[in-house]
């Protein structure tokens, strides 16, 4: 039995015009301290005000959110009692609301035990409506939820299709301040989200178009949203691009890139996208040698590179196609395309690589990859995408 679950989605310019039909009487907006500088936090305030909204606002999310921030944030809306929880920012503040909004509805729940199997029993007391300020995490059309355990330096992996968002305003005039390093990693997070949706082995009918879709938007319009803030064009498209991979990774799965890319950013705290995205080609050449050799399951970059105008006669030619493309947007991005160029030492590396291969290896991601790589496998690949020198798995 599979699903395919999306909140209603609102997008184009001016959707932040959706609050006018909002019916409710109390908003609670958690958010962070950059984007109430930024003056989102008081816009999107003071447009519930106009319809009657009573608003409190948590702005005190950091990037990587702790449970303790999702426990503070619970504490303050049961006080509050609120009808409506509105996710304000980027990926840290959606996942850190949906996380507060579980706590809110169900008190006695674990955080770290959220899962998706258990009944929740959500939206008794608020819904959840998502306002992305970053084209990237997708956060606003998913029901994950990454949290920070920051004693154990990991990231942990939660959800429940429960916390879904209801509605998503993708309105791009929240993004257009977006700064150029932050456009790139969270535009390549999109991407990853694009690619490995596409081609893990969770990929489904339902999920395949909204992974192709988006990777084709990326491809095309993350290169001038970089290069130009204000091209309005492009800052849509690629905030469409980011819900639109949600869509297609949030009803198929992240893969192996995204596994290796937490446990880097759990130890190094190296950028979400920027980690996963950096592992991408690495991840796809792997997968394809796998492929090759008749080890796992069977991989499906042909129809990737066929949809992205890849010209290609082979699987193993379509994925070194695939990589190679990822390669020039990194270029393009000035994005770091080895663990080295991310300002890591080799015996920094080296001396975390136990805790890399052992947190990568079980990231509820990994698993749906079509090439599994066991713990030797693992390393060499951290040692590959370390300098992209030598290929050894
Ligand atoms: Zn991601």
């Amino acid at each position: 039995m599979w699903f395919f679950n999306s909140p209603e989605i609102v997008f184009g310019e001016e959707s932040l015009s959706y609050l006018e039909q909002l019916e409710g009487k109390r908003a609670f907006i958690v958010t962070d301290a950059v984007i109430a500088r930024l003056g989102h936090t008081a816009r999107v305030k003071e447009a519930l005000q106009a319809v009657g909204f009573d608003v409190a606002v948590f702005d005190r999310v950091e990037p990587d959110p702790s449970i303790e921030t999702a426990r503070a944030g619970a504490a303050l809306m049961a006080e509050f009692q609120p009808d409506w929880i509105v996710g304000l920012g980027g990926g840290s503040s959606l996942d850190a609301a949906k996380a507060m909004w579980v706590l809110y509805e169900r008190p006695d729940v674990d955080p770290e035990g959220i899962n998706p199997i258990e009944k929740l029993g959500l939206r008794r007391k608020a819904r959840f409506l998502a306002i992305p300020t970053t084209s990237g995490t997708g956060s606003e059309t998913t029901w994950f939820i990454v949290l920070t355990s920051v004693a154990e330096r990991r990231k942990l992996g939660l959800g429940s299709r429960e916390a879904m968002p209801d509605v998503a305003i993708l309105d791009p005039s929240f993004v257009m301040s977006m700064p150029p390093r932050v456009t790139a990693d969270t535009g390549m997070d999109a991407l990853t989200h694009a690619i490995e949706g596409f081609t893990c082995q969770w990929h489904n009918d339902f999920a395949d178009g909204p992974c192709l879709k988006a990777a084709q938007l990326v491809f095309e319009y993350l290169p001038r949203a970089y290069k130009d803030g204000n091209d309005l064009e492009a800052r849509t498209k690629m905030h469409n691009a980011a819900c639109i991979a949600g869509m297609g990774f949030g009803n198929s799965s992240a893969s192996l890139a995204h596994g290796m890319g937490h446990a880097l950013g759990g130890v190094f705290h190296v950028p979400h996208g920027r980690a996963v995205s950096l592992f991408l080609p690495y991840v796809i050449e792997f997968c394809a040698r796998g492929d090759a050799a008749g080890a796992a399951g069977s991989t499906h970059y042909g129809e990737l590179a066929h949809f992205l105008n890849l010209p290609c006669a082979t699987e193993p030619e379509a994925a070194a196609k695939v990589a190679a493309a990822i390669r020039q947007l990194q270029l393009a991005l000035d994005q770091p395309r080895t663990i080295a160029a991310c300002g890591i030492a080799r015996g920094d590396l080296d001396h975390e690589m136990g805790l890399l291969v052992a947190n990568a290896s079980n990231d509820n991601q990994t698993i749906t990859s079509t090439r599994i790589p066991d713990d030797v496998e693992m390393r060499r690949l951290f040692e590959y995408a370390y300098d992209g020198k030598t290929i050894d798995f």
